[in-house]
């Protein structure tokens, strides 16, 4: 179920419980900024997840109390993510889905990069 992109942040999320090491995953990069790891429910050859290290509910939440700090490191581990999988040539999708209408599912802001085959139109 989609959440309310206004609520307080939940340090029992299942991302904040993935930063915390107490649930598994596949990182592909991680540094004092964000991690990076596989998608579960890959929706392209190549679904990776870039979270901040903060504790931010979503893209809004992040936007409006992350400290420039943290928003650019944020900005360039996902730009580098996406070189060190070699996905810049033949391109490559971000996404962040944010609250209700956009079906946001997971409240810590993660960014969604897709990449791996052509990946046609974006939706409205
Ligand atoms: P949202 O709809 O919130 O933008 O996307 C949440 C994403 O998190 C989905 O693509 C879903 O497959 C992924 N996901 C949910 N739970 C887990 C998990 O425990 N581990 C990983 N690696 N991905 C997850």
């Amino acid at each position: 179920m989609a959440i309310d992109a206004t609520r307080p942040y939940d340090p029992d999320n299942i991302f904040a419980k993935i930063l915390r090491g107490e649930i598994p995953n596949k990182t592909v990069y991680e540094d004092e900024w964000a991690l990076a790891f596989h998608d579960i429910n890959p929706a392209a050859p190549t679904h990776i997840l870039v979270i901040p290290k903060g504790a931010y509910v979503s893209w809004d939440d992040f936007s409006a109390r992350g400290s420039n700090e943290e928003i650019g490191g944020f900005v360039r581990a996902v730009g580098h993510v996406a070189r060190a999988l070699d996905l810049v040539a033949p391109g490559y999708r971000l996404l962040a889905n944010v609250g209700g209408h956009a079906g946001q599912e997971v409240p810590h802001l993660h960014v969604h990069l897709f990449g791996g085959r052509p990946l046609g139109p974006m939706l409205a």
